[in-house]
């Protein structure tokens, strides 16, 4: 029998299909000689047989996740950059084009986005848990509340501010266990016509590309259409809009309003019919996916001892969050990968959760180059590829794991 739990959003049976073992905190990048009060849990996702949501079977308690020194900055990547742009600006010529707009973000992180807003001189507010990427955005004049946002705080910025035309989030909502609060939050602060936006990864694109490490600590939540949907209704809301992303190696940008507001679009039909299709939650898609993720496991450990064997060099490109799963549940530790280089100032000098790599300055993988790097920010795969040309010339290779181990 696999192990249940109660459903977060309905309280229904939530089934495990897929254990990714003992896991530490995914952005949790320690000193060298402080390891030893390392923080983890068992990392392991199931699906509810009510409502459909797949969700993390254990909470991590969230002041563990997100405090002062949170590393991830969401300026650190041009494509995303430039994404959130594209985003503040059509918000900017649809939803905020009446008398006096207001748009609110739930983990504005480094500002990314409000900064294109606040440029247009349009009322925002940020709401961001996160001090350090908080203090980045408020040094460049955008409004920022340091807090986890959550029906209380809702309440008090509709005091403060008004009605809401817009909340918007990115990877930020799937992070939330407690979604009720949220959800009562933001129904309350949403004007009548008011949308909330949120984009997260999806589980279809999960599930499709085997990409198994978007599953940690922070992604609680793996949304498809037809739990956003429940979820929604649940909470006096409707899904009216879904629009596919590429960004995260697979996003869903989903658009709800309050119950009736809006008339939901063809985009929402359409992916549900898609997902009823494949059966995308069903015990026996959802458990092929966990076998295809464990074959992928056994492949990568085998190249990186094969290229141990062989004598070479193999470094590891991006101490991302997602990093952390794949290489805890691959047991991949300083004996596979010498290092791993990051452009974040706050993660270099400091060793990866729970597998205790170095973590090292970019400058580091040319100094000399390996013979092969391990993509562990492979939803960057493009920017990064163009950037590091000079590596492939003299020789360098790409070993990759999603959707399979592939060396390039
Ligand atoms: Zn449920």
């Amino acid at each position: 029998m696999s192990p249940t739990t109660e459903c977060r959003i309905c309280s229904g049976t939530v089934t495990e299909f897929f254990d990714l073992g003992r896991q530490p905190i995914a952005d949790a990048f320690r000193e060298p000689g402080s390891t030893a009060e390392e923080f983890f849990y068992r990392l392991a996702v199931g699906t509810c047989a009510d409502c459909t949501m797949a969700q993390l079977m254990e909470e991590v308690p969230r002041d563990l996740m997100f405090h002062q020194d949170y590393p991830y900055h969401s300026s650190g990547s041009t494509v995303m950059r430039a994404h959130f742009e594209g985003v503040a600006k059509r918000f900017l010529t649809t939803e905020l084009t009446g008398d006096d707009p207001f748009l609110v973000e739930i983990g504005s992180n480094d500002g990314i986005m409000l900064k294109v807003v606040a440029e247009a001189g349009v009322r925002h507010l940020g709401v961001e848990p996160s001090g350090g990427v908080a203090d980045l955005a408020a040094a460049q004049g955008i409004n920022v509340r340091k807090d986890f946002f959550e029906e209380s705080v809702a309440l008090e910025v509709l005091e403060a501010h008004g009605r809401a035309d817009v909340v918007f989030s990115a990877n930020t909502f799937s992070h939330i266990p407690y979604v009720d609060s949220v959800l009562a939050g933001i129904r309350a602060l949403l004007a009548p016509n008011g949308v909330f936006v949120f984009e997260d990864p999806y589980l279809g694109d999960i599930v499709a590309k085997s990409s198994f490490d978007q599953i940690y600590d922070e992604h609680f939540y793996f949304f498809t259409a037809r739990s956003v949907k429940n979820m929604a209704a649940a909470s006096g809301l409707e899904l009216v809009d879904v629009e596919r992303l590429p960004t995260h190696g697979g996003e869903i940008r989903y658009t709800l309003a309050l119950s009736g507001a809006r008339t939901p679009s063809a985009a929402v039909r359409e992916l549900l019919a898609e997902e009823d299709a494949r059966g995308l939650t069903d015990a026996a898609v959802l458990e092929g996916f966990a076998a295809s993720v464990a074959r992928n496991r056994d492949d990568l450990v085998a190249e990186l001892r094969r290229l141990k064997a062989e004598g070479k060099r193999v470094v590891g490109y991006g101490a991302t969050a997602k990093s952390a799963t794949v290489l805890n549940y691959a047991g991949i530790g300083p004996d596979l990968l010498e290092f791993i280089c990051d452009s974040t100032p706050a993660k270099q000098g400091r060793v990866t959760p729970g597998t205790h790599i170095p973590v090292r300055p970019p400058e580091a993988f040319s100094s000399p180059y390996p013979d092969c790097a391990l993509l562990l920010a492979w939803n960057h795969a493009d920017e990064i590829m163009a950037k590091e040309t000079a590596y492939r010339d003299a020789g360098g290779t790409w070993l990759t794991y999603v959707p399979e181990v592939r060396i390039s």
